[in-house]
């Protein structure tokens, strides 16, 4: 079964990486995104928007390079190519500008991040960098709301992966019945994580009809770091996001390239063993709306 993953951070990591052309291959990808992530600590306030446009001239070479296909819509994706989509992580991207959200969009951006670890022009994160809870009730501030409404109307994702829970209230407020996701998130009530979605957003998520990326981070699964048992809290989180959200919500977000490896998911290589669990657990019906089902509904959305 061919799958889809909504996040990974190949594109800024600078060290050996789990996302290549061989291990998506290996593991069946039909389509990966490939998050341009700009990193606040590394770039001024006035060069986090070039920084992004440099990360999706990378995007466009490493397409040519690995001989991904670049697609931009449901309608571009084709079941015997590798397709590759280009968002961004990190909302300070468009540094307070709509031209620039625009400019972005015009440039292949399908899906944005809204917020990353620290407040932006857009709002807030539910924990700072460390992870600590210092959980904030900051949502959207009032540019935050125009431009997820911006977003809304040219057909980018929003995404609400390290918002507040506050943000993600006011994303469901702005889209309603708009799919948004969560591209690279968890259950809070099964690992107490702030990085971890609430109950109450997931059900805010799947009420939008959007979905929610199972998250391959060791630190948001479970402190049981074996292999078994990260295998065994993946799949908790998987059967409480469908239990809190059904069994439309679930998608997958590997966070690969952002992480460290996994003990069981090393990396896309390994995809078939964590695929065949899930059906194993779930049926191959619920299988395939995780695998891609539901990911495919929500970019379907977009045209
Ligand atoms: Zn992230």
């Amino acid at each position: 079964m061919k799958y889809i993953d909504l996040h990974c951070d190949a594109l800024t990591n600078e060290g050996v990486l789990q996302v290549t052309s061989e291990n998506l291959r290996r593991g069946g990808c039909l389509l990966q995104c490939f998050a341009a992530f700009v990193d606040v600590r590394k770039c001024s306030p006035a060069g986090r928007f070039a920084q992004a446009v440099s990360l999706c001239e990378k995007f466009d070479a490493m397409c040519k390079r690995e001989g991904y296909r670049p697609v931009r819509k449901f309608s571009e994706i084709e079941e015997g190519s590798l397709n590759a989509m280009l968002t961004v992580e990190e909302g300070g991207a468009i540094e307070g500008s709509l031209e620039k959200l625009e400019a972005l969009f015009l440039r292949g951006v399908r899906m944005m991040t809204l917020t990353w670890n620290f407040e932006n022009e857009i709002g807030a994160p539910n924990a700072n960098a460390f992870g600590a809870p210092t959980q904030t009730q900051t949502g959207l501030t009032a540019f935050g709301k125009t431009a997820v409404e911006r977003m809304k109307e040219l057909g980018m994702l929003a995404d609400v992966s390290h918002g507040s829970d506050r943000l993600v209230r006011d994303v469901a407020k702005i889209m309603k019945h708009t799919p948004f996701v969560a591209s690279h998130s968890n259950a809070r009530e099964v690992f107490p994580h702030p990085r971890n979605l609430g109950d109450g957003e997931i059900r805010r998520i799947a009420d939008s009809g959007g979905v929610i990326g199972l998250n391959f981070f060791d630190g948001f699964l479970s402190a049981e770091k074996s292999a078994a048992g990260q295998k065994a809290a993946l799949i908790a989180h998987a059967e409480h996001l469908i239990k809190v959200g059904g069994e439309n919500v679930l998608a997958l977000g590997s966070d690969f390239d952002g992480i460290p490896e996994n003990p069981y998911l090393k990396n896309p290589a390994c995809m078939p063993r964590f695929i065949e669990a899930l059906q194993k657990k779930f049926g191959t019906r619920i299988a395939e709306k995780i695998c891609r089902t539901n990911a495919l509904r929500v970019l379907s959305a977009l045209e």
